[in-house]
């Protein structure tokens, strides 16, 4: 019996791999998986690769060899999180501006389900205050079992959604009964990187010589924005790309945002959307994530948005990833490679994402919309503080 614990606290790991390879052998499933932003910066070192080797077309490739049908990326799911949660944090800071003071401010970032579990668990009075958007894992299954599943004319309860996550907590996540349609997860395995380096491994195929393969159309086409939330202060980077442009209508020149990255475990900014400075709180780990949400508690906070990631670096760090022993160096080696993707990116800003775009056109209307907000947005629910160790074999 092997049991890792996930540094989040959240759950035990349970490894799904063998009820995968079950479904990519029932010829009447279609296998549909997507791949975290943060995978790509530390698969290799599974491999023997250096940390900071940036392996995105050599894990695409894996994952044909491996036999799924579908190759997306959670890049694209990231890029859809952002017009939602852009488009609330818009919306609150209008009424913010036109001065409703019942407008819950600060809003918190909600994609990372270590930071959802904990504030389930220790701040129930606080449920209103982070942003309703589902995290990318969840949009991606929601969309893959509807508006996908639609497209190529498969039923939902015949497709399989798998995530590669960098997260443990992940696993509880799709679990969550808010995540299903009658009784069927939009998210129905989600595996580590470990597990995935493991699953290669298992099936002999030689990553270190695999050709650079791409993702397949519509759902693995994404903007540099989507790759950048792999790291602490790229959630809300991404954010500040889209809402910037929504709010002025102005295009935003410079899309790095230099002042919301880097690795201390409390930072802040003041960005400056024409003339409105938006107060940004990050914290990373969730001792600091407590500080800052004690002061929202007590009514003195100064920001207008806070991005909470629960692991150290945020996901390039996460309880899923290849181990890191807390070498610092190593993680710094992964935020960088991250940005290096995002550096590569033709298209840096989630609003420009043309299957994103696409997908607004023919499914969902507008950010924001009934449509949306059904498949998209999610409710948060108050927890027991009791502890429950689950051992499984
Ligand atoms: Fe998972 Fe990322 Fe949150 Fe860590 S920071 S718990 S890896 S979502």
């Amino acid at each position: 019996q092997c049991v890792s614990v996930c540094p989040t606290g959240a759950l035990t790991e349970v490894d799904h791999t063998n009820d995968i390879i079950r479904a990519l052998s029932d010829p009447t499933k279609t296998v549909v998986v997507q791949t975290a932003p943060a995978v790509r910066a530390a698969l290799g070192e599974e491999f023997g690769l250096p940390p900071g080797t940036l392996v995105t077309g050599k894990m695409v490739s894996a994952l044909r060899e491996l036999g799924f049908d579908y190759i997306f990326d959670t890049d694209f799911s990231a890029d859809l999180t952002i017009m939602e949660e852009g488009t609330e944090l818009l919306q609150r800071l209008q009424q913010y501006l036109a001065g409703d003071t019942e407008v819950r401010l600060p809003i918190l970032t909600s994609c990372c389900p270590g930071w959802v579990n904990f504030f389930e668990h220790n701040f129930p009075d606080l449920l209103d205050v982070p942003s309703t958007a589902k995290s990318p894992q969840q949009m991606f299954g929601a969309i893959a079992k509807s508006y996908f599943a639609e497209k190529i004319g498969v039923n939902r309860k015949d497709m399989i959604v798998v995530s590669i996550m960098p997260c443990l907590a992940k696993k509880y996540e799709c679990q969550r009964d808010e995540f299903k349609a009658d009784g069927n997860p939009d998210v129905d395995y989600s595996i580590s990187t470990r597990e995935l380096a493991a699953f290669i491994k298992q099936a002999n195929i030689d990553f270190l010589n695999l050709p650079d393969g791409n993702f397949d159309d519509p759902l693995g086409e994404s903007s540099g924005a989507g790759v950048i939330f792999g790291n602490t202060g790229g959630v809300i980077e991404a954010a500040c790309r889209t809402a910037y442009e929504l709010y002025t209508g102005k295009t935003l020149e410079k899309v790095d945002f230099h002042a919301l990255r880097g690795m201390e475990g409390i930072r802040s900014a003041t960005v400056d959307f024409d003339g409105l400075q938006l107060n940004i709180g990050i914290a990373h780990g969730l001792g600091n994530a407590r500080k800052l949400l004690n002061d929202v508690k007590a009514g003195k906070s100064q920001y207008h948005a806070i991005e909470i990631m629960a692991c150290p670096g945020g996901c390039i760090g996460g309880g899923g990833q290849p181990y890191h022993h807390g070498n610092s160096e190593i993680l710094s080696k992964r935020i960088a490679a991250i940005y290096t993707e995002d550096k590569r990116k033709v298209i840096r800003k989630s609003h420009e994402n043309p299957s994103i775009i696409r997908l607004y056109e023919e499914y969902l209307g507008k950010p924001g919309s009934h449509k949306a907000h059904q498949l998209l947005h999610t409710e948060y629910f108050p927890k027991s503080n009791e502890v429950t160790i689950h051992l499984h074999g």
